[in-house]
């Protein structure tokens, strides 16, 4: 059974138009696709939805037209700075991309140079960024509880490339799996995103792989989303994400069918 609950469109920062992504995930066998357009922050509308009403109207239009060969979801990524109302959607994804330092919004995952102004706002200091970083996510989560908890360490995003800031350093894992350890102790699904291998510059998925076993260890629920911008990504390493994940002792997933969460073998 595949499926993807982390998708993006020409509605708000993606490429490929809602249709588009419908027929993709069909002609690759997919039995459910849920769309995420970015929910509105008034502190940066720059990637955002630019009409809800219109997003939830058009990808309703494509429930009912694909609904033989598809199931399609109406679900929203929020930040965790701005709430939506959830009640409009089929499922929440709830994700973190800026840091407030100062009364300025700090973008995480749109360039290292803007997390290194971020980490200059904090005096250099990464472990004191990512402690801010999950200290203020794991709070949300606790609060909020959304279906599906986005990226979970989206600050390493350019890790493997440029920043080099965290992975390095065992105090900064010993700070991670404190803080996802809180964030597991919700009713949440985590999400296994392959988005930044679509994009080349990871060479696994968020969570990273430490991270992943302490919430196997956990028993904590995963999704495997790809946080697809792109018709062509909308499975980017679907295949291989399964095979990693049961090296890690993962048997289930969970998938969103028949209008609920629920467990699929991974074997
Ligand atoms: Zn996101
Ligand atoms: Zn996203």
């Amino acid at each position: 059974m595949i499926s993807n609950f982390h998708t993006h469109t020409t509605l708000c920062d993606g490429k490929s138009s809602p249709e588009e992504m419908v027929l993709s995930a069909i002609e690759k066998g997919f039995s459910s696709l849920g769309f995420s357009g970015h929910a509105i922050t008034d502190f940066d509308r720059s990637y955002c939805l630019k009409d809800i009403d219109s997003y939830i109207d058009t990808i309703t239009a494509l429930k009912e037209k694909y609904k033989k060969e598809i199931e399609v979801y109406v679900g929203i990524e929020e930040d965790a700075y701005q709430w939506t109302d959830r009640s409009k959607f089929d499922y929440l994804l709830g994700s973190s991309h800026y840091l407030k330092v100062d009364g300025i919004y700090h973008q995480l995952d749109c360039g290292a140079d803007k997390l290194q102004t971020c980490l200059d706002a904090f005096s250099g200091n990464p472990l004191a960024l990512a402690e801010a970083y999950f200290q203020q996510f794991t709070a949300y989560i606790k609060e909020r509880k959304p279906d599906i908890v986005g990226h979970f360490d989206l600050i390493t995003k350019y890790e493997e490339s440029q920043t080099g800031w965290f992975l390095s350093n065992p105090q900064y894992h010993k700070l991670a799996e404190k803080y996802l350890a809180l964030a597991a102790e919700n009713d949440v699904i985590f999400e296994v995103n392959t988005g930044g291998i679509a994009r080349g510059i990871r060479s696994t998925p968020y969570p990273y792989e430490n991270l992943l076993y302490l919430l196997k260890k956990e028993n904590a629920k995963i999704i495997i989303n790809s946080d697809s911008h792109h018709m062509d990504t909308v499975d980017c390493w679907f295949a291989e994400a399964r095979n990693y994940l049961k090296d890690i002792g993962f048997q289930f997933i969970y998938t969103l069918y028949h209008n609920e969460f629920q467990k699929v073998s991974l074997v």
